[in-house]
């Protein structure tokens, strides 16, 4: 039985209580069960002294009286042999006169003695008289203020030695009796009770990173153990989720840098398959360039999310004005938008100051221009504006584009997504630049936000704390 285990610690617990409360117990009900035997037999004794001293008011002469055995009868329930009987001067002196051969004589002790003379009763247990020690009581019969005789009562503490020890003796053969009784079916509740533990155990060992799938099973009593199932699958399936993430996120990862290697690649191939001109080689190497850049784009993309990602996205913050970047950023925009024949319109800028990486909060600006642009047909508008709002920047770009179905609103933010209608045109980059850009906003402790409805335009958000 290994105290390493919860089931033998619990039944070692219970059994130690019940012990402790078991010899509580039986230690009270004995030192009652003693003092009230012993309280019986003072009192019993008491009654036939009194009433000895009220039959033989001449003393010595009519002692004992001849109902003797009655009296005893009457205090004790019984008259066994084992009792004694006496009567003395005030000195402690048998009469002489009473001659009726007696075995053995009470006891009478110099502190009796002086109790008696004081008229006070006197309590002993003497020893040595038989096989069980006698309780006495000697008490003197007073008359006119004046001690005139001694009443010495005894019996034998047979009954209390008795009754006491078995009393000793069923405890003593009940208490192991309940002891293993209750330790054995402490020990089977324990089991019981933890036997769901047992099973969780077994199927948490089961899980592994391949079958997040795989659920622990819950009773529906709502108790403990129910709970800790229902959290510990609530973990697994947060894991399962963030799990799908990661493979998603590799497997799309993978795919965008294949193509443009496989381009790469193809290109290459060709360009040495004959001799070419070196024009050929010029525009060869030029795509080739292009492609390449399209995957540092990437791989740097792909860099700042996992840095991002890790809590170590690095940050040169610094005091700076937001309308200047919002400036900066429309006169970039705006070859972009004439190149599209989209027209773009610097709306209200207001003169805000923040702590932030302009590097960095420049290009989550371009980004949203950029996408504005690109995702608005010909001949339509986007507006850049920069609003102060309480206590944050409200960065704002609208455009009168395709805009976002509900679905696709609630996934523009994931790595990799890329809405079904630019998914179908073939538009678009590798759906990195919105997932950037809530990476660099909320590494400056803010937020990006966007409304949108399919076919009449969306408007971005990004809320940033203003400098304190
Ligand atoms: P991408 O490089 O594909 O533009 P983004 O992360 O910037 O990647 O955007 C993800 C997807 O969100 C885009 O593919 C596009 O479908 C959608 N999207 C982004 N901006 C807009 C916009 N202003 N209007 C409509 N759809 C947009």
């Amino acid at each position: 039985m290994s105290i390493r285990s919860i089931r033998a610690r619990l039944t070692l617990w219970y059994t130690s209580l019940l012990t402790v409360t078991f010899l509580l117990l039986g230690g009270t009900a004995y030192g009652l069960l003693v003092y009230s035997l012993s309280h019986d037999m003072d009192a019993a004794l008491n009654g036939v002294a009194e009433a000895l001293a009220k039959q033989t008011p001449q003393r010595f002469t009519t002692f004992p009286p001849s109902n003797i055995d009655e009296v005893f009868r009457r205090f004790f329930g019984f008259s066994r042999l084992d009792r004694h009987f006496e009567m003395l001067d005030p000195f402690g002196r048998r009469d002489p006169r009473w001659s009726r051969p007696r075995p053995g004589r009470l006891p009478l002790s110099p502190k009796v003695l002086q109790n008696a003379s004081a008229g006070l009763p006197t309590f002993e247990t003497v020893k040595g008289m038989g096989p069980y020690p006698v309780r006495v009581l000697t008490m003197p019969v007073v008359e006119a203020g004046r001690v005139i005789s001694l009443i010495q009562v005894g019996m034998s503490q047979k009954n209390l030695y008795i009754t006491r020890r078995r009393f000793l003796l069923t405890m003593g053969a009940v208490f192991p009796l309940v002891l293993v009784l209750a330790g054995g079916g402490g020990w089977i509740l324990a089991r019981r009770a933890l036997r769901p533990v047992d099973r969780m155990t077994e199927a948490a060992r089961r899980i592994s990173a391949e079958d997040l799938a795989e659920r622990l099973q819950e009773t529906g009593a709502g108790d403990e153990l129910d709970r800790l199932a229902k959290t510990l699958n609530e973990m697994l399936g947060r894991l399962d989720a963030a799990f799908h993430q990661i493979r998603q996120f590799s497997a799309d990862a993978s795919h965008e840098l294949q193509t443009p290697l496989t381009i790469l690649k193809g290109e290459l191939e060709v360009a040495l398959r004959s001799a070419r001109s070196p024009d050929d080689y010029q525009r060869t190497l030029k795509s080739a360039l292009e492609e390449i850049d399209r995957i540092a784009h990437l791989v740097e993309g792909l860099l700042l999310l996992a840095r991002a990602d890790a809590g170590v996205l690095r940050m040169d913050r610094q005091p700076l004005d937001l309308a200047q970047i919002a400036e900066e950023v429309y006169g970039q925009g705006k070859v972009l938008a004439d190149a599209h024949a989209v027209t773009l319109h610097l709306g209200p800028v207001e003169p805000v100051s923040i702590q932030g990486d302009p590097e960095r909060l420049r290009r989550l600006l371009l980004n949203l221009v950029d996408n504005g642009i690109k995702y608005t047909p010909p001949g339509g508008e986007v507006t850049l504006s920069l609003e102060r709002d309480e206590e944050w920047a409200s960065l704002k770009v609208s455009d009168t584009g395709i805009g976002l179905s509900p679905e696709d609103l609630e996934r523009v933010f994931q790595p990799f997504y890329r809405a079904a209608e630019t998914r179908s045109r073939g538009e678009g980059g590798a759906g990195l630049g919105l997932c950037i850009a809530r990476s660099i906003a909320e590494a400056h402790s803010g937020r990006i936000q966007v409304e949108s409805s399919l076919g009449r335009g969306s408007t971005f958000t990004v809320r940033l704390p203003l400098h304190p």
